[in-house]
């Protein structure tokens, strides 16, 4: 059986060790370089060489004005790249709408996230801001899954990047035509418990918005939906959400499992809840005995099925 194709991700180059830093040097990351690359393809962009600023390059910073964050040179004031930084994320949005993701370098006046320093036009440490070439992504796509690399060094933070960009590439591949009410609505059936699981305002608030499918135009629906079916995603799954929909599962289970099976299913949540087992291993339980049982609209949440590839990530050290 052939591969399933790879999801792209696009990634700052640096993070690869490719040597576009405006030093001359790179900044690899071995998250992103080694495992990363080894399950998705990646996308490497230097917006500052795209841009043609050359390797080695004079510096440049986000200078605070008037005129709000801009992007000039440490040493010449004179040149403002603003505008080169944002147009470069423009023609990435337009040339990449197959990416699933994006993993940005951190504290670079054009790639960083969010929190790069920012100065004072005399030269004075100011606050802090988003890179002008991140920023012009963001607000082009903004549902674009994307995060820093240093933050993929905390599990829970990596962990919900990669659930985050596996949901994006499910949302992408459902609106990627006309799409009709019907299918929104078992998509949202599919991810309910996966909703439930980050953030029970949203699970309730996205019922009532997918049940006003045929009452409302289907693409400012599907826009809508998108919008905070990604944002619930965002918010990291705390384990005492987990445990809650484990056990919301369980009850499917409750006049099918014998007294052994009940217990065991039981002890594997809680070893889950005391941090003593991988919440891998009730999962595991729950898709086994749901199988078998009359359930199929659990045993098709996405909760219980995430893609392989995202099982193999989340169990890497
Ligand atoms: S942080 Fe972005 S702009 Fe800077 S070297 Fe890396 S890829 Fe290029």
């Amino acid at each position: 059986m052939s591969e399933p194709s790879r999801l792209r991700l696009g990634v700052s180059a640096c993070l690869l060790g490719q040597t576009v830093r405006y030093d001359g040097g790179h900044k690899r990351d071995s998250f992103v370089a080694d495992v990363l690359a080894a399950h998705f393809e990646l996308v490497p962009t230097c917006p500052e060489v795209a841009i043609g600023l050359g390797v080695p390059r004079a510096p440049i910073r986000l200078v605070q004005t008037a005129a709000g964050v801009r992007v000039r040179g440490v040493r010449d004031g004179s040149l403002d790249v603003t505008d080169a930084l944002d147009g470069e994320a423009a023609r990435v949005h337009r040339a990449r709408p197959d990416l699933c993701g994006y993993v940005l370098k951190k504290n670079s006046p054009s790639c960083g996230m969010e929190r790069v320093k920012t100065y004072t036009e005399a030269g004075m440490p100011h606050g802090r801001a988003a890179g002008a070439f991140a920023a012009g992504l963001i607000a082009r796509a903004p549902l674009l899954p994307a995060e820093e690399e240093g933050r993929l060094n905390d599990p829970a933070l990596r962990e919900n990047f990669i659930e985050r960009v596996f949901a994006y590439a499910r949302w992408q591949a459902l609106t990627a035509g006309e799409i009709a009410g019907a299918a929104l609505i078992d998509f949202h059936s599919r991810h309910k418990y996966q909703l439930l699981a980050h953030n029970q305002a949203a699970y309730r608030r996205l019922g009532p918005l997918v049940a006003q499918a045929g009452r409302r135009p289907t693409r400012a629906l599907i826009d809508d939906y998108g919008r905070q079916f990604m944002a619930a995603l965002a918010r990291p799954a705390s384990v005492g959400n987990h445990v809650n929909v484990l056990q919301h599962l369980a009850g499917y289970l409750k006049d099918v499992l014998d007294g052994g099976d009940k217990a065991e299913l039981q002890a594997a949540i809680d070893d889950y809840h005391q941090r003593r087992a991988p919440r891998l291993v009730p999962v595991t339980l729950l898709r086994h005995h749901l199988r078998r049982a009359p359930q199929p609209w659990a045993a098709a949440q996405t909760y219980l099925n995430p893609d392989p590839r995202q099982l193999l990530l989340l169990n890497h050290p």
